[in-house]
């Protein structure tokens, strides 16, 4: 999508839209058993080492916490599917711990992170701050190098065991089909084929 400005949907995508349809609309926040809600909230952190930003589906602000007797924030992700055999996918945790580095940063807090599933009806909680040293060497590691995938212009390679079932971009990216080659080199390659074939006729015609 950022490097070959391609794109494409499918039932999935669909359905994660309608799912998503009542976190996404913006100044639709409630109170619900002293916690405040508030939807499609808009994040950043400026910052040299993330420069990133992005809008939150939903989070939640419980001033007074049961539990911890504090102020307790809690980013929640909205996923369409539960994943077999486990409680989140690492692309999904690496996504949350990403926006509670934008949340941090701009409501000031340590917050927490949950992905709600919308098949399953289940908030499961992400051990975001347990593993805050591991995830955010992982998530500068995974900036850096989609950084320099974006300034080369280049694709980045598919994974051996990536799972490209339900890929709405399956028929543009052919993952079994093309396999190292990027849309643009194809593109550029078409292009240089037939500027060939037109010099040719133009001498021809001379
Ligand atoms: S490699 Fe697979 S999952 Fe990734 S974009 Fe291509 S089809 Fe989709």
């Amino acid at each position: 999508m950022e490097i070959d400005r391609a794109w494409s949907e499918n039932y999935f995508v669909t359905k994660a839209n309608i799912i998503h349809k009542r976190v996404h609309t913006p100044n639709n926040g409630r109170m619900i058993r002293n916690k405040k809600i508030y939807t499609s909230v808009p994040v950043y952190n400026d910052m040299p080492q993330y420069r990133l930003y992005g809008v939150l589906d939903s989070i939640e602000i419980n001033e007074n916490d049961n539990v911890s007797k504090k102020r307790r924030v809690c980013i929640v992700e909205y996923k369409p599917t539960m994943p077999k055999g486990k409680l989140f996918r690492e692309d999904d945790l690496m996504q949350v711990f990403a926006q509670k580095i934008c949340a941090d940063y701009v409501f000031e807090c340590d917050c927490i992170g949950e992905i709600y599933y919308a098949d399953a009806k289940k908030r499961i909680k992400l051990p975001l701050t347990e593993n805050y040293s591991e995830y955010d060497s992982q998530l500068k590691k995974i900036l850096e190098e989609m950084r320099g995938y974006l300034r080369k212009g280049e694709d980045p390679k598919i994974n051996a065991n990536q799972k490209c079932g339900g890929c709405s971009m399956r028929d543009l990216c052919m993952p079994k089909v093309v396999k190292k080659s990027s849309v643009r080199l194809e593109i550029e390659t078409i292009e240089r084929m037939e500027n060939e074939k037109t010099s040719e006729y133009c001498i021809c015609d001379k």
